[in-house]
């Protein structure tokens, strides 16, 4: 009898304080752009895309990894259409967005390089980290919070954020949403603006960037970017903390 009570009291505390509670169950990653629409191309000529599906598996495999659940939308590169990447995440009540992208900058950085007998286009005007929210998001103060928490861990991890999306050029000047982390307002970026929950677009690193680019599709540098994501999200509450 007295087990009995005891099993009982252990299902009604688990019932009402279950152990996840607080801590979001379910992540989407969106794999930016798509094989036909590859967005930004690197100084090796290289699709964004492709850095883009490497950098997102890394992530999904490490938080999937630590028992987080993962919708994964845009993974095989057949996702051409932006507005249904959103609605994916809300009809599986993701509890936090986020947003796999790697950078370019603005034309009139770009010098010519040749590699392989080709004539390439490369800057080393632009370097680093970005992280992007939406102030039409209905979450902003935790997509916030979940940036900085992040620009924090990849900074911590040796990361550095980028200012070019600050500078007073035209197609930039973007507001700072926290400088000391690397985080922007960008109110119009669609999945941000139409995800229900918290969202936040991560743009890893400057692949217009030779060096950037050449440290970014190393496989250990996304298993880096990965536990930092990882790390931050912990940070902000979003996921449970590794063991
Ligand atoms: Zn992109």
């Amino acid at each position: 009898m007295e087990k009995l009570a005891y099993r009982l009291c252990a299902a009604l505390a688990l019932a009402v304080f279950p152990p996840s509670s607080g801590i979001a169950k379910s992540l989407a990653i969106d794999v930016g752009h798509s094989i036909a629409h590859s967005g930004a191309v690197s100084a090796y000529g290289k699709p964004e895309f492709a850095f883009n599906a490497a950098l997102a598996n890394s992530i999904a495999g490490h938080l999937s990894g630590q028992g987080t659940k993962i919708i994964k939308i845009g993974f095989d590169g057949m996702m051409n259409d932006l507005p249904k990447r959103t609605p994916l995440a809300n009809a599986a009540n993701a509890d936090f967005f986020l947003s796999i992208h790697h950078d370019s900058a603005q034309a009139q950085y770009f010098k010519p390089w040749q590699w392989q007998g080709q004539t390439l286009q490369q800057t080393d005007h632009a370097s680093g980290f970005s992280l992007f929210v939406s102030r039409k998001n209905p979450q902003l103060a935790s997509s916030l919070n979940c940036a900085s928490a992040l620009g924090r861990a990849l900074k911590q991890d040796g990361f550095h954020p980028s200012r070019h999306h600050a500078e007073a050029i035209t197609g930039e000047g973007k507001e700072w949403a926290d400088q000391a982390n690397g985080v922007f307002y960008y109110d119009n970026l669609v999945v941000l603006k139409t995800a229900a929950m918290p969202a936040v677009l991560l743009e890893a690193a400057v692949i217009a960037n030779r060096l950037d680019e050449e440290t970014v599709r190393q496989p250990e540098t996304r298993q880096r970017i990965a536990a930092a994501v990882a790390k931050g999200l912990a940070n902000c509450g979003v996921i449970r903390a590794a063991k």
